[in-house]
């Protein structure tokens, strides 16, 4: 893997001359199951549920060098690139942490009952229903539900307002967003992707590889993201109330209030709920993905508009307000969002701004300048670390003060020899090797 940098403006992804293999990308801790190197390489490679309940892609058969370079090259494991700068105004703020931001405001969905399934405000889910209604785009590229086992996500084609509404709420799990992108680009329709930053990441890497993303995809709306839970996480609530997967017929992790109960339905008719709080109470539970703990861009900068929670200091007093933050990032997310407003699909609640933001999401700015050093930690460590640009992780690692940084970057050194940060090879559950 190339060296980390900070500023480099690249068109083009280079294609790497020694590729990680899909193992290693895996077992080094850099995948978070995006699907698009299933997308990418067709029937040679599976993704499968693995044993600690991630979407992991496995090769059924040897990868030659240049599918695995192109995988390298649109992987968000393995490059992970900044803003698109031709899509940022000059009037837009550059703030070290944040990024582009051309508006920062606080507000939500205009129509009650968006806003009330909506995982924060609904602020996501207006969007992708005004770009459907208004026929800017065709249809929504996000996650819902799936129909037969409610508590895993599946990628959904949105092609109106009610299918966009039922991908409402947050998924906490696994979710391969571009298990089949190629398909999706196959269609030659203007499309939408709203989704987590790292799958926007893949596909703005994708773009200057295949000329159908920037034809197609005619905008990229991300939700600010803590980090991606285990399967195993969403088993453990389920093993509270002694239920197995094959009863369910409704999983919600929230949405229906800010944030709204995680609900559980079975198909006999039994309902059972724990708060948000109670789900997240104990941080050694959390499960979340190793890449997550190294992510660059968990804010959304390579986003048109990126949405947020609006809680103080990241958490829910009980049940707020509905409401978010909108980070509004580029020229074509302005534009929207002053349609969407104009159209009475959004309503702000009030201006907001680079220190407001900080208030709410204290942890993304402490991730934001700790992952220059982790990574630095990791590469001493002797692992391959993802090749980012146009992040500024040096400047924002620079707001620590040397010591910090010393000692984020010894911790992740350590962690990464003890192999804390990497992950199991992947097989799927129930195969001879996966199960325990
Ligand atoms: C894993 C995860 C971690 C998060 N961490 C934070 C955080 O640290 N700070 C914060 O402020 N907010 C976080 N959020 C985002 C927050 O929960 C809200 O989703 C966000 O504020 C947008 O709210 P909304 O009401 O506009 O969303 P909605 O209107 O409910 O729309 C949400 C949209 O996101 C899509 N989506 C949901 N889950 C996934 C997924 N796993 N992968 C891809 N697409 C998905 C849905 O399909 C839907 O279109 C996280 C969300 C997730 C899923
Ligand atoms: S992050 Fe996505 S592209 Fe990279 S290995 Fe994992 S599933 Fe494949
Ligand atoms: S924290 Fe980063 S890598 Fe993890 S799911 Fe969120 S955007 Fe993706």
């Amino acid at each position: 893997m190339g060296p980390i940098e900070t500023r480099c403006s690249q068109d083009t992804a280079p294609l790497a001359a020694d590729p990680l293999s899909l193992g290693e990308i895996v077992e080094n801790g850099l995948c978070i199951g995006c699907g698009l190197c299933r997308s990418t390489a067709g029937r040679d490679v599976e993704m499968v549920m693995t044993p600690e309940g991630r979407e992991r892609p496995v090769a059924r058969k040897a990868l030659d060098k240049p599918t695995l370079a192109k995988i390298n090259a649109v992987c968000p494991g393995t490059r992970i690139a900044g803003p698109p700068p031709a899509q940022i105004s000059e009037a837009a703020l550059a703030e070290t942490v944040w990024g582009p931001v051309e508006r920062l405001v606080l507000g939500r969905a205009a129509d009650p009952m968006v806003r009330f399934v909506g995982s924060g405000g609904g602020t996501l889910t207006a969007l992708g229903q005004f770009l459907v209604n208004s026929g800017r785009v065709k249809f929504v590229l996000h996650v819902a539900a799936s129909r037969s086992m409610p508590m895993r996500t599946e990628r959904r084609l949105s092609f109106d307002a009610a299918s966009v509404v039922e991908g409402a709420g947050s998924r906490y799990g696994p979710a391969a967003t571009l298990v089949d992108f190629n398909d999706v680009l196959d269609r030659g329709e203007p499309f939408a992707l709203i989704a987590k930053p790292c799958d926007i990441t893949a596909v703005r890497n994708l773009a200057p590889l295949d000329p159908r993303v920037d034809e197609h995809m005619r905008y990229a709306l991300a939700f600010v993201c803590g980090g991606a839970s285990d399967l195993t996480k969403s088993e453990q609530v389920l093993q509270r109330f002694g239920l197995s997967e094959d009863e369910l017929a409704l999983f919600r992790y929230r949405g229906h209030g800010n944030p709204g109960l995680n609900r559980i339905e079975t198909k006999d008719g039994h309902a059972f709920e724990i708060s948000y709080r109670q789900l997240w109470e104990d941080e050694d539970k959390w499960m979340i993905q190793p890449r997550c703990k190294i992510c660059p861009d968990a804010i959304g900068q390579v986003a048109d508009i990126a949405v947020s929670d609006a809680w103080l200091n990241g958490g829910p007093a009980v049940e707020d307000e509905p409401l978010n933050a909108i980070i509004v990032r580029t020229e074509r997310g302005r534009a929207l969002f002053d349609a969407t407003v104009e159209a009475g699909v959004l309503e702000i609640k009030r201006e907001s701004g680079i220190a407001e933001i900080s208030e709410l999401q204290s942890h993304q700015v402490r991730k934001r300048r700790a992952v220059w050093a982790r990574l630095k930690g990791m590469e001493i460590a002797g692992k391959p670390v993802p090749f980012v640009t146009d992040l500024a992780l040096r400047d924002c690692a620079a707001e620590n003060s040397p010591a910090a940084n010393l000692a984020e970057g010894r911790g992740a050194r350590d962690r990464a020899h003890r192999g804390r940060l990497g992950e199991s090879p992947a097989v799927p559950r129930g195969s001879v090797l996966g199960d325990p």
